[in-house]
Protein backbone atom coordinates (compact mmCIF):
# COMPACT_ATOMS: atom_id res chain seq x y z
CA UNK A 1 0.00 0.00 0.00
CA UNK A 2 1.39 3.23 -1.16
CA UNK A 3 2.30 6.04 2.05
CA UNK A 4 -0.40 8.45 2.16
CA UNK A 5 0.59 11.56 1.18
CA UNK A 6 2.17 14.42 3.25
CA UNK A 7 -0.36 15.96 5.89
CA UNK A 8 -0.21 19.72 7.07
CA UNK A 9 1.19 18.35 10.17
CA UNK A 10 3.70 16.68 8.53
CA UNK A 11 5.54 18.99 6.58
CA UNK A 12 4.86 21.78 9.14
CA UNK A 13 6.08 22.36 12.35
CA UNK A 14 2.08 22.54 13.46
CA UNK A 15 1.07 20.39 16.72
CA UNK A 16 -0.73 17.15 15.72
CA UNK A 17 -4.30 17.11 15.48
CA UNK A 18 -4.73 14.13 18.34
CA UNK A 19 -3.39 15.32 21.70
CA UNK A 20 -1.36 13.11 23.47
CA UNK A 21 -3.41 11.54 26.36
CA UNK A 22 -2.91 8.95 28.96
CA UNK A 23 -5.44 6.92 27.30
CA UNK A 24 -5.10 7.52 23.36
CA UNK A 25 -1.74 7.96 21.86
CA UNK A 26 -1.27 10.75 19.33
CA UNK A 27 -1.28 8.95 15.89
CA UNK A 28 0.70 9.96 12.93
CA UNK A 29 2.28 9.26 9.72
CA UNK A 30 5.35 7.76 8.98
CA UNK A 31 6.53 11.77 8.47
CA UNK A 32 5.94 12.16 11.88
CA UNK A 33 7.59 9.27 12.79
CA UNK A 34 10.80 10.82 11.05
CA UNK A 35 10.57 14.16 12.63
CA UNK A 36 10.29 12.79 16.12
CA UNK A 37 13.24 9.94 15.94
CA UNK A 38 16.09 12.53 13.87
CA UNK A 39 19.02 12.94 15.48
CA UNK A 40 18.24 10.26 17.91
CA UNK A 41 19.74 6.41 18.11
CA UNK A 42 16.67 3.81 18.30
CA UNK A 43 16.35 0.30 19.36
CA UNK A 44 13.80 -1.38 17.65
CA UNK A 45 11.07 -4.21 18.86
CA UNK A 46 9.94 -6.55 16.42
CA UNK A 47 6.44 -8.52 15.75
CA UNK A 48 5.13 -10.56 13.71
CA UNK A 49 3.66 -7.83 11.42
CA UNK A 50 7.46 -7.12 10.21
CA UNK A 51 7.33 -11.00 8.86
CA UNK A 52 3.75 -11.03 6.97
CA UNK A 53 4.83 -9.33 3.95
CA UNK A 54 7.55 -12.47 3.59
CA UNK A 55 4.55 -14.31 3.97
CA UNK A 56 4.76 -15.88 7.60
CA UNK A 57 1.24 -15.34 8.74
CA UNK A 58 0.87 -12.80 12.23
CA UNK A 59 -1.56 -14.85 13.94
CA UNK A 60 -2.34 -12.35 16.41
CA UNK A 61 -3.15 -10.02 13.56
CA UNK A 62 -6.67 -7.69 13.59
CA UNK A 63 -7.23 -10.36 11.28
CA UNK A 64 -6.61 -13.46 12.26
CA UNK A 65 -8.47 -16.25 14.34
CA UNK A 66 -8.70 -16.93 17.40
CA UNK A 67 -5.58 -19.51 19.01
CA UNK A 68 -4.88 -22.04 21.32
CA UNK A 69 -1.22 -21.93 21.01
CA UNK A 70 0.36 -25.62 22.77
CA UNK A 71 2.30 -24.36 25.77
CA UNK A 72 5.75 -25.46 27.48
CA UNK A 73 3.85 -27.73 29.61
CA UNK A 74 1.69 -29.41 27.31
CA UNK A 75 4.91 -30.16 25.26
CA UNK A 76 7.20 -31.76 27.85
CA UNK A 77 4.35 -32.78 30.04
CA UNK A 78 2.39 -35.19 26.80
CA UNK A 79 3.93 -38.02 24.53
CA UNK A 80 1.01 -37.25 22.23
CA UNK A 81 1.15 -33.15 22.17
CA UNK A 82 4.95 -33.30 21.40
CA UNK A 83 4.85 -36.03 18.70
CA UNK A 84 1.91 -33.91 17.06
CA UNK A 85 4.47 -30.69 17.50
CA UNK A 86 7.30 -32.15 15.83
CA UNK A 87 4.99 -34.06 13.12
CA UNK A 88 4.01 -30.49 12.18
CA UNK A 89 7.67 -28.79 12.46
CA UNK A 90 8.85 -31.48 10.41
CA UNK A 91 6.84 -30.31 7.30
CA UNK A 92 7.02 -26.61 8.46
CA UNK A 93 10.34 -25.49 9.07
CA UNK A 94 11.27 -26.00 5.70
CA UNK A 95 8.60 -23.36 4.94
CA UNK A 96 10.22 -21.39 7.39
CA UNK A 97 13.72 -21.76 6.22
CA UNK A 98 12.20 -20.65 2.37
CA UNK A 99 11.01 -17.28 3.48
CA UNK A 100 13.41 -14.15 1.98
CA UNK A 101 13.41 -10.43 3.93
CA UNK A 102 10.82 -7.87 2.75
CA UNK A 103 11.77 -3.97 2.91
CA UNK A 104 10.92 -3.69 6.29
CA UNK A 105 14.01 -6.24 7.56
CA UNK A 106 16.13 -4.39 5.01
CA UNK A 107 15.32 -1.06 6.37
CA UNK A 108 16.18 -1.45 9.98
CA UNK A 109 19.41 -3.28 8.52
CA UNK A 110 20.36 -0.21 6.47
CA UNK A 111 19.84 1.98 9.54
CA UNK A 112 21.76 0.30 11.35
CA UNK A 113 24.41 0.47 8.73
CA UNK A 114 23.87 3.97 9.01
CA UNK A 115 24.11 3.79 12.63
CA UNK A 116 20.72 5.03 13.34
CA UNK A 117 20.09 1.66 14.80
CA UNK A 118 21.29 0.62 17.99
CA UNK A 119 19.93 -2.80 17.41
CA UNK A 120 17.39 -5.12 16.63
CA UNK A 121 15.08 -7.10 19.76
CA UNK A 122 12.33 -9.49 17.74
CA UNK A 123 9.82 -11.59 19.04
CA UNK A 124 10.49 -13.23 16.02
CA UNK A 125 11.98 -16.68 15.51
CA UNK A 126 12.46 -16.66 11.20
CA UNK A 127 15.74 -15.13 11.46
CA UNK A 128 15.10 -12.41 8.53
CA UNK A 129 16.45 -9.42 10.28
CA UNK A 130 19.52 -11.75 10.32
CA UNK A 131 19.54 -12.52 7.06
CA UNK A 132 18.45 -8.87 5.90
CA UNK A 133 22.00 -7.80 7.12
CA UNK A 134 20.92 -6.82 10.57
CA UNK A 135 23.91 -7.35 12.89
CA UNK A 136 22.63 -6.78 16.52
CA UNK A 137 19.62 -8.61 16.77
CA UNK A 138 18.58 -9.98 19.88
CA UNK A 139 16.46 -13.31 19.51
CA UNK A 140 14.39 -13.00 21.75
CA UNK A 141 11.98 -15.91 21.51
CA UNK A 142 14.87 -17.67 20.18
CA UNK A 143 15.01 -19.32 16.57
CA UNK A 144 13.88 -21.71 14.21
CA UNK A 145 17.16 -22.71 12.92
CA UNK A 146 18.43 -24.69 16.26
CA UNK A 147 17.36 -27.36 18.52
CA UNK A 148 18.04 -27.61 22.56
CA UNK A 149 18.50 -31.11 24.64
CA UNK A 150 16.24 -30.47 27.96
CA UNK A 151 17.89 -32.59 29.58
CA UNK A 152 21.84 -31.89 28.83
CA UNK A 153 21.49 -28.63 27.20
CA UNK A 154 22.85 -29.70 23.59
CA UNK A 155 22.34 -27.65 21.22
CA UNK A 156 22.29 -28.66 17.41
CA UNK A 157 21.19 -27.39 13.97
CA UNK A 158 17.77 -27.61 12.97
CA UNK A 159 19.07 -29.23 9.49
CA UNK A 160 21.03 -32.02 11.39
CA UNK A 161 17.56 -33.06 12.95
CA UNK A 162 15.84 -32.77 9.83
CA UNK A 163 18.47 -35.92 8.64
CA UNK A 164 17.47 -37.97 11.43
CA UNK A 165 13.56 -37.26 11.13
CA UNK A 166 13.95 -38.67 7.61
CA UNK A 167 15.18 -41.63 8.49
CA UNK A 168 12.48 -42.36 11.64
CA UNK A 169 10.02 -40.86 9.24
CA UNK A 170 10.87 -42.20 5.87
CA UNK A 171 8.17 -40.43 3.07
CA UNK A 172 6.21 -38.30 5.75
CA UNK A 173 6.99 -34.86 4.33
CA UNK A 174 5.62 -35.70 0.98
CA UNK A 175 3.08 -37.55 2.40
CA UNK A 176 1.98 -35.10 4.28
CA UNK A 177 3.42 -31.85 2.52
CA UNK A 178 0.73 -31.38 -0.13
CA UNK A 179 -1.95 -31.13 2.42
CA UNK A 180 -0.26 -29.30 4.46
CA UNK A 181 1.19 -26.63 2.29
CA UNK A 182 2.22 -23.08 3.14
CA UNK A 183 -0.57 -23.22 5.91
CA UNK A 184 2.00 -24.82 8.74
CA UNK A 185 4.71 -22.29 8.27
CA UNK A 186 5.15 -20.77 12.14
CA UNK A 187 6.74 -23.15 14.47
CA UNK A 188 3.95 -22.74 16.99
CA UNK A 189 0.82 -22.59 14.44
CA UNK A 190 -2.39 -24.56 15.09
CA UNK A 191 -2.41 -26.12 11.46
CA UNK A 192 -3.59 -29.59 11.74
CA UNK A 193 -1.58 -32.57 10.58
CA UNK A 194 -4.41 -35.85 10.84
CA UNK A 195 -1.60 -38.19 9.86
CA UNK A 196 0.90 -38.01 13.19
CA UNK A 197 0.19 -40.97 14.78
CA UNK A 198 2.88 -43.09 13.44
CA UNK A 199 5.21 -40.32 13.03
CA UNK A 200 8.64 -40.47 15.28
CA UNK A 201 10.41 -38.21 17.10
CA UNK A 202 13.84 -37.86 17.67
CA UNK A 203 15.62 -37.99 21.05
CA UNK A 204 19.08 -36.60 22.17
CA UNK A 205 21.47 -38.07 20.56
CA UNK A 206 24.09 -37.47 23.79
CA UNK A 207 21.79 -38.74 26.69
CA UNK A 208 18.39 -39.64 25.15
CA UNK A 209 16.96 -36.30 26.42
CA UNK A 210 13.69 -34.93 24.98
CA UNK A 211 14.85 -32.54 22.31
CA UNK A 212 12.92 -28.87 21.78
CA UNK A 213 12.89 -26.37 18.86
CA UNK A 214 15.22 -23.24 20.36
CA UNK A 215 12.36 -21.60 20.76
CA UNK A 216 10.70 -20.16 24.13
CA UNK A 217 6.82 -21.61 24.18
CA UNK A 218 4.13 -19.82 25.81
CA UNK A 219 4.08 -20.73 29.84
CA UNK A 220 7.68 -20.59 29.27
CA UNK A 221 10.18 -17.26 30.17
CA UNK A 222 12.64 -16.14 28.44
CA UNK A 223 16.34 -16.48 29.66
CA UNK A 224 17.06 -13.78 31.91
CA UNK A 225 20.47 -12.79 30.19
CA UNK A 226 18.77 -12.65 27.21
CA UNK A 227 16.42 -10.08 28.58
CA UNK A 228 18.89 -8.03 30.32
CA UNK A 229 20.89 -7.77 27.29
CA UNK A 230 17.29 -6.53 25.61
CA UNK A 231 16.86 -4.36 28.50
CA UNK A 232 20.71 -2.62 27.78
CA UNK A 233 20.34 -2.26 24.43
CA UNK A 234 16.96 -0.04 25.32
CA UNK A 235 18.80 2.34 27.32
CA UNK A 236 21.71 2.43 25.12
CA UNK A 237 19.32 4.08 22.81
CA UNK A 238 17.28 7.35 22.95
CA UNK A 239 14.26 6.20 21.55
CA UNK A 240 12.62 2.97 20.88
CA UNK A 241 10.92 2.08 17.80
CA UNK A 242 8.18 -0.89 17.87
CA UNK A 243 7.25 -2.51 14.66
CA UNK A 244 4.68 -4.77 13.90
CA UNK A 245 3.68 -6.28 17.06
CA UNK A 246 0.31 -6.03 19.24
CA UNK A 247 2.62 -6.22 22.25
CA UNK A 248 0.21 -9.28 23.57
CA UNK A 249 2.64 -10.65 25.94
CA UNK A 250 4.53 -9.26 28.36
CA UNK A 251 8.32 -10.39 26.96
CA UNK A 252 7.46 -7.40 24.79
CA UNK A 253 5.57 -5.07 26.11
CA UNK A 254 8.07 -4.80 29.40
CA UNK A 255 9.92 -2.83 26.82
CA UNK A 256 7.83 -0.71 26.31
CA UNK A 257 6.98 -0.23 29.70
CA UNK A 258 10.78 0.40 30.62
CA UNK A 259 11.60 2.81 27.85
CA UNK A 260 8.40 5.25 28.36
CA UNK A 261 9.61 4.93 32.24
CA UNK A 262 13.32 6.50 31.62
CA UNK A 263 11.21 9.19 29.77
CA UNK A 264 12.28 7.96 26.26
CA UNK A 265 10.10 8.62 23.06
CA UNK A 266 8.46 5.49 21.87
CA UNK A 267 6.94 4.91 18.55
CA UNK A 268 4.88 2.23 17.40
CA UNK A 269 4.04 1.24 14.32
CA UNK A 270 1.42 -1.63 13.78
CA UNK A 271 -1.70 -2.04 12.14
CA UNK A 272 -4.96 -2.49 14.85
CA UNK A 273 -4.37 -1.48 18.73
CA UNK A 274 -1.20 -2.90 20.93
CA UNK A 275 -1.44 -2.78 24.40
CA UNK A 276 1.47 -0.32 24.43
CA UNK A 277 -0.44 2.25 22.65
CA UNK A 278 -0.76 3.88 26.45
CA UNK A 279 1.94 4.31 26.65
CA UNK A 280 3.84 5.29 22.94
CA UNK A 281 4.23 9.16 22.09
CA UNK A 282 3.30 8.42 18.77
CA UNK A 283 1.23 5.20 16.95
CA UNK A 284 1.47 5.07 13.17
CA UNK A 285 -0.88 2.87 12.31
CA UNK A 286 -0.21 1.24 8.99
CA UNK A 287 2.29 -1.61 7.45
CA UNK A 288 5.57 -2.14 8.67
CA UNK A 289 7.45 -2.28 5.02
CA UNK A 290 5.66 1.23 4.15
CA UNK A 291 6.85 2.61 7.54
CA UNK A 292 10.23 1.82 8.10
CA UNK A 293 11.64 2.11 4.48
CA UNK A 294 9.84 5.90 4.93
CA UNK A 295 12.33 5.68 7.83
CA UNK A 296 15.51 4.54 6.42
CA UNK A 297 14.98 7.01 3.20
CA UNK A 298 14.33 9.53 5.61
CA UNK A 299 16.05 9.27 9.03
CA UNK A 300 20.09 11.32 8.69
CA UNK A 301 22.75 9.60 9.87
CA UNK A 302 23.41 10.26 13.98
ZN1 LIG B 1 20.99 -34.40 25.92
Amino acid sequence: MPLPPPTPAATTATPPSVPPSAAAPRTGTAADAVALLAGRRVTALTGAGVSTDSGIPDYRGPDSPPRNPMTFQQFVGDPAFRRHYWARNHVGWRHMRRTEPNAGHRALAELEARGVLVGVITQNVDLLHEEAGSVDVIDLHGRYDRVVCLSCGHVVSRASLDRRLDELNPGFVESVGAAVGDVEIAPDADAVIETTAHFRVADCERCDGMLKPEIVYFGENVPKERVARAFAMVDAADALLVAGSSLTVMSGLRFVRHAAKAGMPVVIVNRGQTRGDPLATLKVDAGTSEVLTELSRSLPPV
